[in-house]
């Protein structure tokens, strides 16, 4: 078969991409298809516990991890993955990997694809996305300098968007569907105290409106029913984030939505591995994403081996003499 990769890596953040940096490290053919570089972590600009940096933006600390695993091969492809199977031309023995610019084939695949934010399921929020609606403050606020914003959420999540939006445009509501915000009493205060921040209790979004961009957001009372069009410029969806594991739903095994793991990374089909905050597992985070991705990447490894008739090493660092395409050290 041609252009068999041994290892397809899907996500390109902590797990993905210290998945495929193991991954080539140990001299297997790997692709990463993602959608983005960095994920979640793109979200934020302040990572104060990754091992070895104090301090460390998301977006800088996914580059790093992009260019190790460049350094030792890995390929990358920008597209979404929409779906993973079984190839049919070697049932057993491989699997495709479906995405918006075609398929590729791997005798392996590492899901590592993450989280994303929740919709609001609301009708206009699909095609005015990127037209005055967005997910991420951090990412996007800027674009909003001196304009009329509406973060929509609970909890810190929402919180933290306010406070960083209410320093950034002009003014911000907050939309909460209950009397006061949920969240840390001292949080909640701080950022309620802000000039420029008014908060719309008991209200839930209904709807977006807008032709070319967003224009007002409709809301409804939770106790009322009452409707209200509120006049805005742009909306934060801060509700909270959902693994999409309904491409893989009748490939691999699931608890809840996330993918069920063991300790070292495997799902309930041979070849198929899955890492960091798409799996089971008790705790996100970046560095135990990351963890998890070397453990799949591994264990993939020694897969590929005993697939090719040879001893499953302990893939350790003793274990290869990767070959690097410059510097670096084995
Ligand atoms: C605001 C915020 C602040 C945070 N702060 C910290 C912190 O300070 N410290 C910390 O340790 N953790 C923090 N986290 C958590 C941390 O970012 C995550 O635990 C970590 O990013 C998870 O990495 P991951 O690789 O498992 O998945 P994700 O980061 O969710 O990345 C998933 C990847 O998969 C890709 N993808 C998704 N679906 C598809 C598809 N269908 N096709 C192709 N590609 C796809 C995405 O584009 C992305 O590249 C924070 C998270 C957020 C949201």
């Amino acid at each position: 078969m041609d252009d068999l990769y041994d290892v397809i890596v899907v996500g390109g953040s902590a797990a993905g991409l210290t998945a495929a940096m193991y991954s080539a490290r140990q001299g297997l053919r790997t692709l990463v298809v993602t959608k983005d570089i960095g994920g979640q972590m793109l979200l934020t600009n302040d990572i104060q516990n990754y091992p070895g940096y104090q301090s460390i933006s998301g977006f800088e600390l996914s580059t790093k991890l992009k260019e190790q695993a460049e350094l030792y091969g890995a390929q990358f492809a920008y597209e979404e993955v929409t779906g993973v199977e079984e190839n049919k031309e070697c049932p057993g023995l491989c699997f495709t990997v479906r995405a918006d610019g075609g398929g590729y084939s791997g005798t392996t695949v590492i899901l590592a694809f993450g989280k994303t934010p929740r919709n609001l399921g609301v009708p206009g929020e699909k095609e005015l996305g990127g037209k005055g609606v967005s997910y991420c403050a951090v990412c996007d606020g800027p674009l909003f300098r001196g304009k009329t914003v509406t973060v929509v959420g609970t909890g810190d999540q929402a919180l933290d968007a306010v406070n960083y939006l209410a320093g950034v445009v002009k003014s911000v509501y907050l939309v909460h569907q209950y009397d006061k915000p949920i969240g840390s009493e001292e949080y909640i205060s701080q950022v309620l105290a802000l000039p420029n921040v008014k908060t719309m209790p008991n209200s839930r979004v209904v709807e977006l409106r807008g032709d070319s961009r967003l224009e007002s957001i409709v809301l409804e009372d939770t106790v009322s029913k009452q409707r209200m069009d509120l006049t805005s410029d742009g909306i934060f969806v801060e509700i909270g984030y959902v693994a999409r594991t309904g491409l893989v739903e009748r490939l691999v095994r699931l608890n809840g939505k996330e993918i069920t793991v063991d300790r070292d990374g495997a799902t309930s089909t041979p070849g198929v591995f899955a890492a960091g905050d798409v799996t089971d597992s008790s705790f996100k985070q970046a560095v135990i994403s990351a963890a998890q991705g070397a453990s799949a990447a591994l264990s993939a490894y020694n897969y590929v081996q005993r697939m090719r008739g040879k001893t499953a090493a302990r893939a350790d660092w003793r274990s290869v003499k990767p070959v690097i395409k410059t510097g670096g050290r084995p």
